[in-house]
């Protein structure tokens, strides 16, 4: 972790190149957008996905908001329906966020989704945004740039204060000219569902498409919609023990440092090494088709109090 101030970039040729440069190096940089300041990471790099989380503090693992140059970046990580064509066309690049099905192998990190089969995507409508997207060249997940259940910031100097020491560097574009969340709909079911109200108005979301949004409780129950649902949607298949010192017969083991196991989170007890592989592994126990799921404690700090967060859930009783 960066214990340093972040390094101030202008937004210029100079200051987006060494973002970029930071980004692709697995880097945190925090940038303007239209709506508040994000704090981007390769949603490529498990790791550097891990690092938001770890310098954000967030207790969980909630799914995170991929920004993209242009709608061909986004339809090559996602599949259009014709709605979201039509809601692309008429807001992008904006303050909408829409929620698709994930193409598969198309490389996102499964921290970014929390586990999920759905990817948020948006095309920011700020210059500074646009062009690092482009000098990076890759897809930037972003959440906005703030502590964990602190106010979002909408100035470099609210950045400074509230992640200052957490992050590699801050591109400095002044003021937010929104200073809201970006509207959240879900395109990935029959109907479209507004997931959160924001930048853009919902009438307009509405006469664009000529049909109501549904509201998450008014979606179909077999798909995972309100933000608070989604966490404990995506669960292993198997029955999960946790804090378990060794596997009982018939267990597969998830470790964590030094342990006897069939997947280690992190072999040397790093957090964000555990982070970064989470969602990866659970993965990985479906297709082995492990049926009990045996699991080393994980210290509960830092990362990993949303690594235990996800954990619990996933060993919750189920139907
Ligand atoms: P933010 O905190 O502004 O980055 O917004 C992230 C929010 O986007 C999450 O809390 C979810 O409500 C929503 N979101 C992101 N990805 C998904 C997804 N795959 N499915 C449903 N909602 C999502
Ligand atoms: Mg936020």
């Amino acid at each position: 972790m960066t214990a340093a101030p972040p390094i101030q970039l202008l937004p210029e040729a100079d200051g987006l190149g060494r973002a970029a440069r930071y980004l692709g190096q697995g880097g945190l940089v925090a940038f303007p957008t239209e709506t508040v300041y994000g704090l981007g990471a390769d949603a490529r790099n498990d790791r550097a996905v891990a690092r938001i989380y770890e310098a954000k503090g967030r207790p969980s693992f909630n799914p995170l908001i991929v920004h993209l140059a242009d709608q061909p970046a986004a339809e090559a990580l996602c599949h259009f329906s014709p709605a979201a064509r039509r809601l692309a066309a008429a807001f992008w690049p904006g303050a909408l966020t829409l929620v698709l099905p994930l193409v598969a192998q198309a490389g996102i990190s499964p921290l970014v989704t929390a586990g999920l089969d759905t990817l948020a995507v948006r095309v920011p409508d700020h210059e500074v945004a646009r062009a690092l997207l482009r000098s990076f060249g890759g897809p930037i997940a972003a959440p906005s740039a703030n502590p964990s259940g602190r106010i979002s910031p909408t100035t470099a100097q609210h950045v400074v204060d509230g992640l200052g020491g957490r992050i590699d560097a801050v591109v400095d574009g002044g003021a937010c000219p929104v200073g809201v969340e970006s509207t959240i709909v879900d395109c990935s079911g029959a109907a479209p569902v507004l997931l959160r109200a924001g930048g853009i108005p919902v009438e307009a979301i509405e006469a664009c498409l000529g049909q109501t949004l549904l509201l998450p409780d008014e979606a179909t129950p077999d798909r995972p919609t309100a933000p608070g649902q989604l966490a404990s949607h995506y669960a292993p298949l198997g029955r999960v023990r946790l804090n378990a010192e060794a596997a009982r017969p018939g267990e597969v083991m998830l470790g964590f440092g030094n342990v006897d196991c069939t997947l280690n989170l992190s072999p040397s007890g790093d957090l964000l090494e555990a982070a970064a592989q989470l969602f990866g592994h659970l993965h990985r126990l479906d297709a082995m088709k492990a049926k009990q799921i045996a699991v080393s404690p994980i210290p509960d700090h830092g990362l990993g109090r949303a690594i235990n967060d996800r954990l619990r859930r996933a060993a919750a009783p189920r139907d």
